[in-house]
């Protein structure tokens, strides 16, 4: 009787902080959402989530305002958006608007191309132990698989005309899709001012791997009340912890 309730709850614990519940409340129920294959599935094997529970160089983190390095030579971010058509889809962890190879940013000499924006609330990370409402992620890969995550914390506020169309859209079911025929920038999404912190990290959703460029935008952009719980009702809660930096240290420009 005892260790048939117990092994359910050992499992649990030993995976709680790594895996991406759908219904985050309910942790028991083993729903785990793979980055790449955008499926979620039931009952992945434990070797499989190495780098989420022992990996040293995860994400997302508590940024400390006093304990960044200032480090000019950071490169600039050099943004190549085009005109775009705005594919929505609910892919069961969040909602995420999907790109063709037409979109780029430059990052000293190394391009990487935008795969996805999608949304998490709260925000995965924190500044100086706080969290934002909303953090919206455009995922960006170079030709040697490695990612850039340009991260805008968002916050209460005025409407964003700029998402207008992507929160007026979003898909409530379970892998449903709106093709919205409208065109969006993604220039218009970010703030003016494009200086950031920088930290090396991982994917925040399984297989977390470690290999993310993550560039944390310092200027917080605003979304309306209206717009934050049009997507809570969808998705109440759909960030991770936060992780402990190790030996990494988050630089500024
Ligand atoms: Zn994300």
């Amino acid at each position: 009787m005892t260790s048939r309730l117990l092994l359910p709850l050992m499992s649990c614990l030993y995976l709680v902080g790594c895996v991406q519940t759908k219904h985050y409340k309910n942790t028991q129920h083993l729903e785990i959402y793979d980055e790449k294959t955008e499926n979620v599935s039931e009952n992945k094997l434990i070797e499989n989530f190495n780098s989420c529970s022992n990996g040293k160089k995860q994400s997302p983190v508590n940024i400390v305002t006093s304990e960044l390095k200032t480090n000019s030579m950071l490169p600039k971010i050099e943004t190549n958006y085009q005109l775009s058509p705005l594919i929505i889809k609910n892919n069961q962890h969040t909602i995420k608007a999907k790109f063709d190879n037409i979109n780029s940013i430059t990052l000293g000499k190394v391009k990487y191309s935008l795969l996805q924006f999608h949304l998490h609330t709260p925000s995965e990370h924190k500044l100086d132990g706080k969290n934002s409402d909303l953090e919206l992620h455009l995922v960006h890969q170079n030709d040697s698989g490695e990612y850039a995550v340009l991260a805008i914390l968002m916050r209460s506020g005025k409407e964003n005309l700029a998402l207008k169309q992507f929160f007026e859209n979003l898909p409530n079911e379970d892998h449903a899709i709106v093709n919205t025929n409208l065109k969006i920038n993604l220039n218009d999404i970010l703030p003016s001012n494009l200086s950031y912190y920088s930290y090396f990290g991982s994917l925040t959703t399984f297989p977390c791997d470690e290999k993310v460029n993550w560039i944390i935008l310092k200027n917080v952009v605003e979304v309306s009340e209206e717009q934050i719980q049009k997507f809570k009702t969808i998705f109440p809660n759909n960030a991770r912890d936060t992780h402990p930096l190790n030996d990494r240290v988050v630089e500024t420009n």
